[in-house]
């Protein structure tokens, strides 16, 4: 059963929370393009996750004493399955070359969901923006969008390698989903930063979405903030991983970096 609202969660001696570690096993994976691994996993656990109310829920895997973050793409209760899409980056890393060669009956460990954001039903228009590590919550924004009001404009900008690594989305009456090729020599977010500031946007009141490659955040922010002064309490932007880092590197230095990126914002308007 799900933890009742508002029961209060135990918590640690230096009182974090004691967020409780479920474990759960390999069903069948999917392959969904070359760069991009499903990996469907059941166990008695699940039973325990809470209502899951929000499209960027994600999970802290375990790798040892090693996290990494991953967003629930999907859950299904009845079926007791929950799908995570991992991004194949290569040899280097724990959870992209463990998603690689998952086979049925592999067990992986998790605390969580944590989440923030949902696309809210009364935006007029939504921006999606994403490389490929936000798909999976992306996607998930689009199929609440589809279940809930089908006439949603929701504007998606995606970079991804190639034409091989589109994949077929959810949309609505009103979707238009762009695909960003990465060039040969564009750093992750490059392209993709120069589409969405190229991009003319639908007016009105505008919700933005916008995860992926670190290096587009400082950009992006100034675009949507600054440029066009969207109210911060509608954007949900942040870097879900960075270029030339592993996920301890990066969640270490976050807050430097968002302070730095704060600082230089305030420096200009
Ligand atoms: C809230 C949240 C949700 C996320 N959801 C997803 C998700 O659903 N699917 C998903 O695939 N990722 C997702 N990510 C990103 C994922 O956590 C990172 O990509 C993580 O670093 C991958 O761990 P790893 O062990 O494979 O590689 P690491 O050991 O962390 O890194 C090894 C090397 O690979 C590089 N690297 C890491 N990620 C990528 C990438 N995507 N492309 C190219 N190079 C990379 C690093 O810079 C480093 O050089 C999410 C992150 C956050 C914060």
């Amino acid at each position: 059963m799900p933890r009742p609202e508002g029961q209060p969660r135990p918590s640690n001696p230096d009182g974090r929370p004691n967020r409780p570690l479920r474990t759960l096993a390999v069903v069948r994976t999917e392959r969904l393009t070359p760069g991009m691994v499903r990996v469907i996993l059941t166990g008695p656990d699940l039973d325990e996750l809470p209502e899951l109310t929000l499209t960027d829920h994600y999970v802290k895997l375990r790798f040892g004493d090693v996290t990494r973050t991953y967003t629930i793409r999907s859950f299904d209760r009845e079926a007791r399955e929950l799908a995570i899409d991992f991004v194949i980056h290569g040899d280097e890393g724990l959870a992209g070359p463990w998603a690689a060669a998952a086979q049925p009956g592999d067990t992986v460990t998790f605390a969580g969901p944590g989440g923030g954001w949902a696309p809210s039903p009364d935006a007029d228009a939504h921006l999606l923006v994403g490389d490929e590590s936000a798909l999976p919550a992306i996607a998930a924004a689009l199929d609440r969008l589809k279940a809930t009001r089908d006439d949603a404009r929701a504007d998606v900008y995606l970079e991804v390698a190639g034409a091989g690594e589109q994949q077929v989305l959810p949309t609505t009456a009103g979707t238009t989903v762009t695909w960003i090729h990465r060039g040969p020599g564009d750093r992750y977010g490059e392209a993709l930063t120069r589409a969405v500031i190229e991009a003319v946007l639908p007016d009105g009141r505008l919700e933005a979405f916008v995860h992926g490659n670190a290096d587009m955040v400082k950009p992006l922010r100034r675009h949507l903030f600054t440029m066009l002064s969207i109210p911060r309490e509608n954007v949900s932007i942040s870097g879900y991983w960075r270029t030339g880092m592993n996920e301890d590197g990066w969640q270490s230095s976050k807050r430097e970096f968002n302070a730095q990126m704060e600082a230089e914002q305030d420096a200009r308007v």
